[in-house]
């Protein structure tokens, strides 16, 4: 369950969480053209509450935008300052921001309906663990879904576009039915992709590897990781990986804004390195911990305090 707040930017001004409505002829609800955002904010103790890479998030908003061709009608400037405006007006210290892009009703409801104004709502609300705390501490179990990723010419996969994301609600309702946490995608030539709404990691032999941008999305917290290792020297690539290669690694691990860094501990009935969350993964974890609660001043860019 997710913590209401009370108030919701809706196209420059603030509403009441009741109020924050729309008409049932929404473009988007019909078609799924609409574009999103998850971002997360944390309490920084006394330095006060900071959005951890806001202004990357909005470019990407701003980008899914341009993808899909809807036209913004804000810059991504205003955006931040909306996003940060939403956290103050709404007084929790952490917590979750969902930026939303949809289309509106008129003038058109078919497919075209080029004109049809689009509107911006940013909605924050408080989300605790989004894999359930034991994911975080003990690993989670996870199974190849029957579902593929979308190949890149089918979906966008650069953008966080809302009608793809049934995919992910269908692999993901798959997992959970078959008594597992997390559904593994595989791209359409069948190697490994991503979760459905997490990117992926794997360790062996000291080596850490990731997918590579392709069929999977650009996850800012991948990005994160990625920087973090770099800066350690500890090799990182990115490469097509086999579900067969998750089976005999030393440790898996999933990114996410709302997923933060969230150990895998079993893919497919198979134990995944020892059971629990391996040392390369726990060190990630920590080091994420840091960095979003502004314990890391390497980093003070990606903060921004509201
Ligand atoms: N893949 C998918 C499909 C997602 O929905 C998300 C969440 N935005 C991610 C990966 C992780 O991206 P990020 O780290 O930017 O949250």
């Amino acid at each position: 369950m997710y913590q209401k707040t009370e108030k919701i930017w809706m196209d420059g001004r603030f509403v009441s969480w009741g109020d924050a409505n729309v008409h049932v002829l929404t473009h988007t609800l019909h078609y799924g053209v609409g574009i999103f955002e998850g971002i997360r904010y944390y309490d920084c103790g006394s330095k006060g509450t900071a959005v951890f890479r806001l202004r990357d998030h909005m470019r990407r908003f701003d980008e899914s935008a341009r993808i899909v061709e809807m036209k913004l009608p804000y810059r991504v400037s205003d955006l931040v300052e909306a996003c940060v405006k939403t956290v103050r007006e709404n007084k929790l210290k952490e917590g979750y921001l969902r930026p939303l892009a949809f289309i509106t009703g008129a003038p058109g409801m078919g497919i075209w309906a080029y004109d049809n104004p689009i509107s911006v709502a940013i909605i924050t609300w408080g989300w605790g663990a989004y894999l359930g705390a034991e994911g975080v501490t003990r690993g989670i179990r996870m199974k190849t879904s029957s579902y593929t990723r979308h190949h890149r010419n089918i979906g966008m996969t650069k953008a966080k576009v809302c009608g793809q994301y049934f995919n992910s609600v269908l692999a993901k309702r798959e997992a959970k039915m078959s008594g597992y946490d997390e559904a593994l995608l595989l791209d359409p030539e069948g190697y490994v992709a991503e979760a459905t709404g997490e990117n992926l990691f794997m360790v062996r032999d000291g080596v850490v590897r990731t997918p590579p941008l392709g069929s999977i999305l650009s996850g800012l917290t991948r990005n994160t990781v990625m920087t973090l290792l770099r800066e350690w020297g500890t090799p990182v690539v990115e490469e097509q990986l086999t579900r067969d290669d998750l089976y005999v690694a030393d440790e898996v691990f999933l990114t996410g804004t709302a997923a933060e860094v969230t150990p895998v501990r079993e893919v497919d009935t198979r134990i995944v390195g020892a059971g629990k969350p391996g040392p390369m993964t726990q060190k990630i974890q920590n080091a994420y911990g840091d960095l979003i609660r502004g314990k890391n001043d390497k980093h003070k860019e990606w903060l921004t305090f509201v």
